[in-house]
């Protein structure tokens, strides 16, 4: 296991890309593979490319979690690739559901012990999963619970998937949209992200429309530049929390590093290079960032963007001590920012009578340094 690492490094070259905190595998990840990928592995083992084609559907449309069941493979071949590749699966440590509305929130094991976190969400227009991206997080933010300990490590794509696929068969139910708004910053496990959500939105695969799919991002400029030049067309969302920098400092460590015009720049680019809409997510904290003057400054910042605000009463941690605005108060912020013509919502807070916020169901299981 790697050691937690320190609070973000704001050393520049650093911050770009800091994927070399994922440990090398233990064995090479067939789930992480693309069809182009695996089509070269069965050329390098003289077996017909139609092979590959029949392993990554059995993987990623099918979702089975053993070589066994694939049932088309010869019984040698099956073997082979269980003895030489083993298969990662997410293993449920825990599952709450929620008995207000039904949202479930489960805790898995991945292969090493690490645990992670994922939520499934029924909405109107369909179930979304909410995926983590690391082990832990190093960027700080002094809300956010999955922060406490730090980093311990990035996931891989297949345990990005596995989350999703897990989900999907443990339910039953389709899964519509995938939102990376779990643990970790997605942007700090850039190349592991990308292959994700190609693999995620694949035809021959689980087919999710990348619209359907969103980023969630505490703002690192470079990575915010390179996704919009990927060719995928995901929706891209800045944990903003401030109009101006002092008092994002104040509550987000990365914003020492980007500041705000930076990521405005950035936003601006990926809307005009991917067409899609930006969201803004901003935690509402009692007596930090709900003033007036906060809403007026954080409307200055969406509309010429034409960006829409997501609104989300903070979620109480414990160990950190912010509290939200009263309803009436975040009523009345949602209102300000429509009088300046904003597009607004308030995040519907689901799971309510369970460890609703990120971090907060592992955080019950682990105490100290480790997993
Ligand atoms: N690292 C990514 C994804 C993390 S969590 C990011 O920063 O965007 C998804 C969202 O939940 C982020 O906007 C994050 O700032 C917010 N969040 C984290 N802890 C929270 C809390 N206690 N209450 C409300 N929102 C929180």
């Amino acid at each position: 296991m790697t050691p937690d690492l320190k609070p973000m490094d704001l050393n520049p070259a650093a911050m770009h890309p800091a994927d070399s905190n994922f440990p090398a595998p233990a064995s090479v990840d067939l789930k992480s593979m693309e069809i182009e990928e695996l089509q070269a592995l069965m050329r390098e083992k003289n077996l017909p490319a139609f092979r590959a084609k029949q392993l990554f559907e059995w993987i990623h449309a099918r979702r089975v979690r053993s070589y066994e069941e694939m049932t088309n493979l010869p019984a040698a071949l099956r073997g082979e690739l269980a003895r030489d590749y083993p298969l990662p699966v997410a293993e449920l440590a825990d599952r709450q559901i929620s008995r207000v509305d039904g949202t479930r929130k489960y805790l898995f094991r991945m292969p090493d012990g690490c645990l992670v976190e994922s939520v499934f969400m029924r909405y109107r227009f369909g179930n979304s999963v909410c995926v983590s991206s690391q082990v832990g997080c190093r960027m700080g933010c002094r809300f956010c619970a999955s922060t406490l300990r730090g980093l311990t490590r990035s996931l891989a794509p297949s345990e990005m998937l596995e989350q999703v696929y897990a989900i999907s068969g443990e339910t039953g139910e389709r899964v519509s949209h995938v939102v990376v708004m779990g643990m970790g910053e997605p942007l700090d496990n850039y190349e592991n992200l990308v292959r994700f959500l190609r693999l995620l939105t694949c035809p021959e695969g689980m087919n999710l429309s990348q619209r359907n799919v969103t980023v969630s991002t505490c703002g690192i400029a470079p990575n915010i530049y390179r996704l919009a030049g990927e060719g995928l067309h995901v929706t891209l969302a800045l944990s903003l929390h401030a109009a101006t920098d002092e008092q994002r400092r104040k509550i987000m460590p990365v914003a020492e590093r980007w500041p705000i015009a930076e990521l405005m720049k950035a936003c601006e680019a990926y809307y005009r290079q991917t067409g899609r809409q930006i969201t803004f997510e901003y935690s509402l904290i009692r007596g930090v960032n709900d003033s007036r003057e906060d809403a007026r400054g954080l409307a200055g910042l969406a509309l010429p963007l034409r960006a829409h605000i997501n609104l989300i009463p903070v979620n109480p941690v414990r160990e950190r001590g912010f509290a939200h605005p009263d309803s009436g108060h975040i009523a009345a912020f949602k209102k300000e920012l429509e009088n300046h013509g904003v597009n607004v919502s308030i995040r519907r807070a689901l799971g309510k009578d369970i460890d609703g916020a990120c971090g907060q169901l592992r955080s019950r299981y682990t105490s100290g340094a480790g997993n």
